[in-house]
């Protein structure tokens, strides 16, 4: 049987930076450089305030829209919340959920993070569900059992139907934002663990389907020797997605992978 091919998704996490303008001004260059590409998915995750111009700049682009967070309910009295419906108007289709800053900052739990992954995947979102250990608990041997806990927690109710819309992203906390990356092996071992969970969770021919990113200090440097892993079907990129030029080195990393996939 065929190996299933996984296309790459590279997904830029731009976090709380770029005004509306700044951000259109980003795009327009990704636009030009890799905005025909179809090899590789590529996303862009600004702040909710410039969704709807980035969205504008990116029309007639490959080019994917995603949000960095959403609330599960669908409208009412959460303040300064967002919700999957209001995202999809602006033509969303990924959105980041339970990244480590929203859990350490946010003490968003897991039964809130799945609540969120569910809500998502009902309004026809794909979640990119993030999880990671820190750095004491990898020291402790205990990698396995935390990305175990928080891939359990995250996908309760989670259906093999919804496997094509569903990406996992493995964050070691301790390599995000660090300049410190997990070696390709490191990312592979985790990543190929988070594999069998998903095959556990969603039977085999399902959770093959679904892509596993990895994040954490990816650059331009490090793009090519972790997306060769078997495992690593993309990546979701931080401090490298806020300036053009790397954020393009790190597509053009994936679509050089991308014919000796499957
Ligand atoms: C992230 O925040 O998702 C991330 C991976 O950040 P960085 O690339 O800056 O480590």
């Amino acid at each position: 049987m065929a190996k299933p091919v996984r296309r790459y998704l590279i997904a830029g996490n731009w976090k709380m930076n770029k005004t509306a303008s700044e951000g259109v001004d980003l795009v327009g260059d990704l636009v030009l450089a890799v905005g025909k590409t179809t090899d590789v998915t590529v996303a862009v995750c600004p702040p909710f305030t410039c969704l709807e111009s980035v969205g504008k700049a990116l029309e007639g682009s490959t080019i994917k829209l995603g949000a960095q967070n959403m609330h599960p309910e669908p409208s009412g009295a959460y303040t300064g919340e967002i919700s999957a419906a209001m995202l999809r108007t602006l033509f969303v289709n990924y959105v980041i959920l339970g990244h480590s800053e929203r859990r350490q900052y946010f003490a968003e739990t897991e039964a809130f993070i799945n609540k969120k992954v569910l809500a998502a995947l009902e309004g026809n979102l794909s979640p990119i569900l993030c999880v990671g250990e820190l750095l004491s608990e990898r020291e402790a041997g205990k990698t396995l059992e935390v990305v175990k806990r928080q891939i359990d927690g995250g996908l309760v109710g989670v259906t093999a139907a919804q496997a094509d819309k569903l990406v996992i992203a493995y964050e070691p906390v301790w390599a995000i934002g660090t300049g410190k990356t997990a070696t390709p092996a490191m990312a592979q071992e985790a990543q190929g663990a988070i594999r069998h969970l998903l095959n556990g969770h969603l039977g085999a021919a399902a959770g093959t389907k679904v892509r596993i990113l990895y994040g954490g200090s990816m650059k331009a440097d490090n793009a090519e020797e972790l997306l060769a892993q078997p495992d690593i079907d993309g990546g979701l990129v931080g401090g490298a997605s806020l300036d053009a030029r790397s954020f393009i080195k790190i597509v053009q990393a994936a679509q050089k992978q991308a014919p000796h996939r499957g």
